[in-house]
């Protein structure tokens, strides 16, 4: 490398954010060099992904010609294309609820049941798609130390060991929680506002039992495995992740994640070690220990300290701090990938036309960042009244529903005209849209159910904290509130019924839902209601035909 070299766009940070920011620049003829202090293949934390990471990949991919990054979209495309020891199955998420002392009977369970996705192995994953960046022309910089940086007027300069300078008109900040941009410019929120108090203790491990085989009475009559799906054993005062990358016929990975995550107010960092941590736990939890009976861990136990962390700011003349850099909640419903794709979408179309205007004012990225500061917030909220609920099950049973509503809402309003869109083949159409793509169909929200709808939702959970309510006075609230839902067809998905504790998306019960809601959307006379789920009619079926047609 010459000791001083000129980019368009410098990235620090090579983890799945910032190479596919860099990957989607460079396939458009921007000059990207992608920095890291590390090399690939390294470990990486942040292994559960969704329905909703799911499609803002299959999104990203289409909006900006990316074949690859779909590749990252399912459980089978990551099989197919990357790599079976690349991931596990992720055919549901599935809550276990565990009381101190007690042996489980598996009375208080939920299955979210859904189309497959995945558990990435991040230490493949992320070496594919930095290799995908380098393929579309990007220079990674690997195992080298960034010295300083500087930011003005005329562009961005950056100082690495050797005596090398790399300068460039915009820098993006995807270094994660060591953030070297919110340390120097001082963007970081100290206090922090988040509410979530928590921390995590967590390793990769051998030999963890499925869960299916630990009990007797194992409700698979769903056709759904506790194992083939993420894991949540949930208790008072935290919950844990079992996140196998060994759950299905194809894998030669026979690695589980593993993490306990808990209040830390309730239960702050002590001096005892997190694999000491780890066993007392096991001999409070008799249901949980069970699985764990043979379990070894592969690496060293990581103990953080309180994972929460905020920006005032994530951008400024020539710079962006992608979500992981500016923030961070908790691992519960697995949000920081979502996030960080939900912004890669819009950032790059903005990154392209600030280099093409060399224009570089705040303005378009200030939107950006609101919706950032807003995925935080919201992501802040469902967490921390996780938290809240998880002392009683009545409780959580309830809350959960709330965060199973926001994904339907959020996917439906990010998703449904663009997924249609693909599904009818008509996915590069998505690709014109790119430059004046609306933020609001990223934004996420229960707009349609009443202003106060979510904020009605926290205030009675935080309620219980305060001593102002009782778990289950809190809960039935909770429910009313779920059954005054005049928004969605009548009793959508059955959401407010208390007897209905698993739900599975994929089932031919959802798929006639899904038809219900989507007629319902056609027919109804709420112009909210069409302006929320907007969809093309031809869209569709041509996707039905097309369907049919793959039989
Ligand atoms: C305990 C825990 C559990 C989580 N679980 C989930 C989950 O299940 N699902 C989910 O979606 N998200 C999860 N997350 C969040 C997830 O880890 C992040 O959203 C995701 O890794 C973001 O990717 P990234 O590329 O932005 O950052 P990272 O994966 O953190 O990558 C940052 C990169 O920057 C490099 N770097 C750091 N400092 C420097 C520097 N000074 N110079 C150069 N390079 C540098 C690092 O080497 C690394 O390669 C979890 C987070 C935590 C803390």
């Amino acid at each position: 490398m010459n000791c001083n070299e000129q980019f368009d766009v410098i990235v620090i940070g090579s983890g799945l954010a910032g190479s596919l920011l860099a990957t989607v620049l460079a396939r458009h003829n921007i000059r990207v060099a992608l920095i890291d202090k590390n090399v690939h293949p390294r470990f990486a934390i942040g292994e559960a992904m969704t329905p909703d990471t799911d499609l803002m990949m299959t999104i990203l991919s289409h909006q900006y010609s990316v074949p690859e990054i779909n590749h990252l979209s399912s459980f089978k495309n990551i099989c197919h294309n990357i790599s079976p020891s690349a991931c596990g199955l992720k055919r549901s998420f599935n809550f276990i609820y565990h009381r101190s002392g007690e042996k489980q009977t598996l009375q208080e369970t939920n299955k979210v049941g859904v189309h497959p996705s995945s558990h990435l192995f991040r230490q493949e994953v992320d070496q594919y798609m930095a290799n995908v960046a380098v393929k579309y022309g990007v220079k990674l910089l690997e195992k080298i130390k960034i010295l300083d940086f500087n930011i003005n007027s005329e562009g961005v300069q950056v100082y690495l060991e050797a005596g090398k300078k790399l300068t460039a008109n915009y820098l993006v900040d995807a270094s994660g929680y060591n953030s070297i941009l919110s340390r120097k410019l001082n963007l970081r929120e100290v206090p922090t506002r988040l509410k979530t108090q928590s921390r995590s203790i967590f390793t990769h491990m051998v030999d963890v039992k499925r869960y299916d085989d630990c009990i007797t009475n194992s409700k698979n009559k769903d056709g759904l495995f506790w194992y083939q799906g993420t894991l949540h054993h949930i208790f008072d005062g935290g919950w844990m992740w079992v996140i196998p990358f060994n759950n299905h016929e194809q894998s030669n990975n026979p690695v589980c994640s593993v993490g306990i995550n808990f209040n830390n107010h309730r239960f702050p960092k002590t001096e005892t070690s997190a694999e000491q941590e780890f066993k007392n736990f096991l001999s409070q939890y008799p249901g949980v220990a069970i699985q764990f009976e043979n379990a070894k861990p592969i690496r060293d136990w990581v103990s953080t300290g309180r994972l929460q962390y905020s920006s005032h700011s994530c951008t400024g003349e020539r710079f962006y701090l992608l979500p992981h850099a500016a923030g961070f909640i908790d691992a519960l419903y697995s949000f920081g990938l979502v996030n960080s794709c939900t912004i890669i979408i819009p950032l790059a179309a903005r990154i392209m036309k600030a280099l093409s205007r060399n224009d570089y004012s705040t303005e378009p990225f200030m939107e950006l960042e609101n919706l950032q500061q807003k995925l935080f917030d919201y992501n802040d909220n469902l967490v921390n009244c996780s938290y809240i609920s998880f002392a009683s099950y009545n409780l959580w049973d309830a809350w959960r529903r709330f965060w199973l509503l926001g994904s339907f809402m959020r996917q439906t309003k990010a998703g449904l005209s663009k997924e249609l869109k693909i599904a009818a083949g008509k996915g590069e159409e998505l690709a014109k849209f790119r430059d004046d793509d609306s933020l609001d169909s990223l934004t996420p929200s229960y707009e349609g159910l009443g202003d106060e709808f979510f904020q009605k939702a926290t205030t009675t959970v935080e309620q219980v904290e305060a001593g102002l309510l009782s778990p289950d006075e809190a809960a039935s609230l909770l429910m009313s509130l779920l059954n005054s839902i005049d928004f969605l067809p009548n009793n959508f998905w059955k959401i407010g019924d208390v007897h209905r504790k698993d739900i599975d998306t994929e089932s031919a019960f959802i798929n006639s839902e899904h038809s219900r809601f989507m007629s319902w959307v056609k027919t109804s006379k709420k112009p909210e209601v069409k302006k929320y789920f907007d969809y093309d009619m031809e869209d569709l079926v041509s996707a039905i035909q097309l369907a049919a047609a793959k039989g």
